[in-house]
């Protein structure tokens, strides 16, 4: 709700696609963890994220694979 940030960060979706992107650390699992640990994120990837974003929501699984399986 920030006053002068554009488009507020949802940590629950996905920066690419706007999807939701089922990340454990903001669902505040009991176990404290996520998909997203045992996962690889290729660079690119980030480099695709508007910036601002980076670092504030998680890709989701679904955007990951998009990117990775080429
Ligand atoms: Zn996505």
């Amino acid at each position: 709700m920030g006053a002068d940030s554009g488009k507020a960060i949802d940590a629950g979706r996905c920066p690419l696609c706007g999807g939701g992107n089922g990340c454990g650390s903001v669902a505040k699992a009991s176990t404290g963890s996520c998909w997203c640990v045992d996962e690889k994120f290729p660079p690119t990837l980030f480099e695709l994220l508007p910036e601002g974003t980076r670092n504030q929501a998680c890709i989701c699984q679904a955007c990951l694979k998009a990117h990775t399986a080429e």
